[in-house]
């Protein structure tokens, strides 16, 4: 349910995204009837059954997969442990470039694919690990196994990993309050804007795109925030990449409450998110 409103909080689709997204459709013969461009973000959800080359685009000539169906869109991946391990790896080119490149013995052809991957998983086979009122039956080596199954290099790519608690049914029945899609794309919105001023107009460059360089400049972080990355790094045995996802991320945290630097509290709030990584390391 989540990740489906996540379309609806994100800025709303540029006319030259729009046109990208629409080739990608049309070359396919899948623009819904009646629409000459598509209006919203793409969503996708394919099933875990999917084919390496259903999930990044194959075949002779070779055709766009699901992930350039997502481009400037959702890529939703339910049951991630679930997918073949071939199908999970091919995505590591693409969330690095935004592209993905299919290679023939003639020609090889590049698709474009920048979208906003969301993985949903169990804590454990079974699903009821940490659930205060179920009790879970999966004994040690069997949910090493099954988080054994998305690879590290892979989980490394993902900025955030969020455990979501059982939500009682009374709160799902509630009436809806807390803050409407609309305030939040206001939201986001304003630090993306804040992000365009950072990286100069022209390109549509975000936070987690920077470079080394650009991370040095824009990522500065003060006494307090350096000995608390320190001992993250050390403790929680992080990867460089992770180091350098904590520090995008945190400027992203700054930039969606409008502060001008770094603080302690949104470095800690990004290493919050780290915590799959914990997880593998404490195997
Ligand atoms: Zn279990």
């Amino acid at each position: 349910m989540l990740a489906r409103r996540l379309p609806t909080v994100l800025p709303l689709l540029a006319p030259d995204e729009s046109l990208e997204t629409t080739r990608i459709y049309s070359a396919l013969g899948r623009m819904p009837a009646g629409e000459a461009l598509l209006a919203v973000r793409p969503f996708r959800s394919p099933h875990h059954t999917i084919s390496d080359a259903g999930m990044v685009g194959g075949g002779n000539p070779p055709s766009p997969g699901e992930i350039s169906l997502a481009h400037h869109g959702v890529l939703f991946l339910d049951e991630l442990p679930e997918f073949h391990r071939k199908s999970l790896e091919v995505l590591r080119q693409p969330l690095e470039e935004g592209r993905v490149t299919i290679a023939r013995a003639l020609a090889s052809v590049t698709f474009p694919a920048s979208f906003v991957l969301i993985a949903a998983m169990n804590p454990c086979p079974c699903g009821y690990l940490g659930d205060a009122r179920r009790t879970c039956k999966c004994g040690p080596l069997q949910i090493e196994r099954y988080m054994g199954r998305i690879s590290g290099p892979l989980l490394d790519r993902i900025d955030l990993h969020i455990e979501v608690p059982t939500v009682p049914f009374q709160e799902l029945s509630a009436p809806a309050d807390g803050t409407s899609s609309a305030s939040m794309r206001e939201q986001v919105q304003r630090a993306r804007d804040v992000q365009q001023k950072r990286f100069g107009a022209g390109g549509r460059k975000l936070n987690a795109h920077m470079s080394s360089r650009q991370l040095r400049k824009f990522c500065a972080t003060d006494v307090e925030g350096k000995s608390l990355l320190r001992t993250a790094m050390d403790e929680l045995g992080l990867s460089a990449r992770a180091h350098d996802r904590i520090l995008r991320m945190a400027r992203t945290i700054a930039d969606l409450e409008g502060a001008a630097d770094i603080q302690a509290a949104h470095l800690s709030e990004a290493i919050g998110y780290r915590s799959l990584d914990r997880k593998l390391w404490a195997r």
